[in-house]
């Protein structure tokens, strides 16, 4: 797909002043995009260390277009979110006719922050479609609740839904270059909610292109209450497949669920790109306290993700929850550097 030696281990990673200042209005997370990139740069991890075999380029987000967004929101709710009328804290009345109550409430620069945050995510997408980077690093993006036309569970736009369709854009095949293919796109979602809005922009697309794999908790009234957030049955859609975990799920579990499960779906689907989801929520320490997985360690997130990075196919790594901000920066920044290993 393009790719060759020169570019083999280039990292991209997306950040402005603008991303981070826009993100960080996000209601459920305020401030946590200035002290994840902060700290990120004050480690010397976005700039190219000599001891490091990887290279990581900041890269500048461009916005998403109205057009780039209604790749797969609908119009009616685009009209209604990114009219900056709608988001200056007066009661409108459809409001929750688009999610817009409870804990996603329309916040002053609400426009500005879903087209910096689908932007984020699709401009990662353009540097591993165009071949200048092998993993592309947003960790603003990863909001995967939002729906089609509903905000939902902290998420206001499906910056994940738009960045697998725009992976999947046909390219000429490179097995016979006359015929174009689709790319084979796996989402792996680590956030410890079920990836529902992910999961919901694919039900019953009959695809053979696209795997969703989330790995999440579920428990009765643990959000979000979703039948397809259940294992797997014999009449499951093959490719939405789901693994709920128990409470207090630990490295030793990921470590059993990485060898078994996840590197064995990697293996039967064969992936052109991997879309890596990490929500950091179920970590050890985090508020959300579902969880006590860790960090380092063998099992831990950073293994995982690392273990992902050998695959070494084109993946982008997204972020997702993470409620304890200084907790969401030193996972991030952890991340960052596995990426740049
Ligand atoms: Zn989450």
């Amino acid at each position: 797909m393009g790719h060759n030696s020169r570019t083999a281990r280039t990292v991209a990673y997306i950040a402005s002043k603008e991303l981070a200042q826009v993100s960080a209005l996000l209601p459920s997370n305020r401030k946590r995009s200035m002290i994840i990139h902060s700290l990120a740069s004050s480690l010397g991890l976005l700039s190219n260390a000599p001891n490091t075999s990887g290279e990581i380029r900041v890269v500048k987000p461009t916005p998403a277009s109205y057009q780039d967004l209604a790749v797969y929101h609908s119009r009616d709710y685009l009209d209604f979110v990114l009219d900056p009328k709608n988001s200056q804290g007066l009661e409108v009345a459809e409001a929750a006719e688009y999610g817009l109550e409870d804990d996603c409430p329309p916040f002053s620069g609400l426009p500005h922050y879903i087209r910096y945050i689908a932007g984020a995510s699709l401009t990662a997408v353009r540097e591993l479609r165009e071949g200048r980077s092998r993993i592309a690093v947003c960790w603003d993006g990863g909001r995967h609740h939002a729906q089609k036309s509903k905000a939902a569970g902290f998420c206001y736009v499906a910056d994940c839904v738009l960045a697998i369709l725009s992976l999947r854009i046909l390219v000429p095949d490179p097995d016979s270059p006359a015929k174009m293919k689709k790319p084979r796109v796996m989402y792996l979602d680590l956030d410890v909610h079920f990836s529902d809005g992910v999961c919901a922009a694919f039900q019953s697309s009959g695809n053979s292109t696209f795997l969703h794999l989330s790995v999440h908790h579920a428990a009765p009234g643990f959000f979000p209450v979703s039948p397809l957030s259940t294992l797997p049955t014999a009449t499951s859609d093959p490719f939405l497949l789901s693994l709920p975990l128990h409470r207090g799920a630990s490295n030793a579990t990921f470590y059993r669920v990485w060898l078994n499960v996840v590197e064995k779906v990697r293996e039967a689907f064969q992936p052109d790109y991997v879309v890596l989801q990490c929500g950091v929520d179920g970590l050890a320490g985090d508020p959300t306290g579902a969880w006590n997985w860790g960090l380092g360690g063998e099992g831990g997130m950073g293994w995982c993700v690392g273990k992902a990075l050998e695959w070494n196919v084109p993946t982008l790594l997204l972020g997702g929850g993470g409620y304890d901000s200084a907790n969401a920066a030193r996972a991030y920044a952890y991340l960052t550097s596995i990426a740049a290993r």
